[in-house]
C-alpha cells in the first residue's frame, strides 16, 4: 500500500489485520509505518545506537503503551517452554523490585494529579533501581521486529557513553514525524474503557492482565486503522 505523509508517497509493506481487530493487532500496520518514516528520517544524521550497545534496555522504564503491553502479554504467553519460564522469572524479578520500591502502583493506578515534574523524578527512581529488560539477550533485543515504540524510536546523535546516565548526560534525539505511541495512547482512550498512559515494560505483562478484557475487544480494522495512522503523522501531535 501506499500513503501520503507529510507531503511524501511512502510504500508499506504490513500483513492485512483481520475484519475486526484488537488494537494490539493493528500494530504490524502501525510499525511498518513507523518503520518506514525511521528509515527516511534516520538517513538525516550519523546515528550512534549499534548492535550490542544496550544502555537503554538495562536501565531506562521503557515505557510502552497498553496495546503494546497487551501484545507482550500474547508474545510472552505464546513462547516456547523453557523459554516463556526463563522470561517471565525476568519479569517476575523486575516486577518485584519495582513494586518492593513502591513504584509499580503510581503507574497501574495513575494518579491524573501526579505533576510532570513528579513524573520525571519517579522516571528517575525507577532508573535508578537498575531494571533491565527481560527481552535482552546477550545484549541484543530478543523481540526486534516487535519492540515497543519507545525503543524504535530511540535513534541517539550523542556519544553511546552518554546513554549510562541520561539523567546527568545530554541525550539527543532524531526528532520523527510520527507519533505512533501517543496515537496509540488516543486510540485507547477513545476505543477501550483501559487507562490510556504508558507504564514501564516489566510491569506491562500485569497491566495488560489487570485490563485483559478492555484489551482484548474488537473493532472494525479499517476504520481504526484510518483513525491510528490520521493521528500518528498528525502534525499537531507532541
Ligand atoms: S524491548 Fe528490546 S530494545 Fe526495548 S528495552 Fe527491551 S531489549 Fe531493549
Amino acid at each position: 500500500m501506499e500513503l501520503g505523509i507529510h507531503g511524501e508517497r511512502v510504500k508499506i509493506t504490513a500483513p492485512q489485520p483481520p475484519h475486526r481487530a484488537r488494537l494490539d493487532e493493528l500494530l504490524p500496520l502501525i510499525r511498518a509505518i513507523d518503520d518506514a518514516m525511521i528509515g527516511r528520517s534516520a538517513a538525516s544524521e550519523p546515528i550512534s545506537c549499534k548492535a550490542g550497545c544496550s544502555a537503554c534496555c538495562r536501565a531506562q522504564p521503557v515505557p510502552v503503551t497498553p496495546p503494546e503491553a497487551n501484545a507482550l502479554r500474547r508474545l510472552v504467553s505464546s513462547l516456547p517452554e523453557p523459554r516463556r519460564s526463563a522470561v517471565l522469572a525476568r519479569f517476575k524479578n523486575a516486577a518485584d523490585r519495582l513494586h518492593a520500591a513502591g513504584l509499580a502502583e503510581p503507574f497501574l493506578t495513575r494518579d491524573p494529579a501526579v505533576s510532570p515534574e513528579e513524573s520525571v523524578a519517579i522516571a528517575r527512581k525507577v532508573y535508578d533501581l537498575g531494571l533491565v529488560c527481560p527481552f535482552l539477550d546477550n545484549d541484543l533485543c530478543s523481540i526486534y521486529a516487535e519492540r515497543p515504540f519507545v525503543c524504535r524510536h530511540y535513534l541517539v546523535t550523542t556519544p553511546a557513553s552518554h546513554c549510562d546516565d541520561p539523567f546527568t548526560n545530554e541525550v539527543r534525539r532524531i526528532p520523527l514525524p510520527v507519533t505512533p505511541a501517543a496515537a496509540a495512547l488516543a486510540m485507547t482512550e477513545r476505543k477501550t474503557r483501559a487507562p490510556g498512559y504508558t507504564v514501564p515494560l516489566v510491569i506491562a505483562l500485569e497491566f495488560a492482565e489487570r485490563h485483559k478484557s478492555e484489551l482484548e475487544r474488537t473493532y472494525p480494522s479499517s476504520e481504526v486503522a484510518r483513525e491510528w495512522v490520521a493521528k500518528m503523522v498528525s502534525e499537531d501531535d507532541d
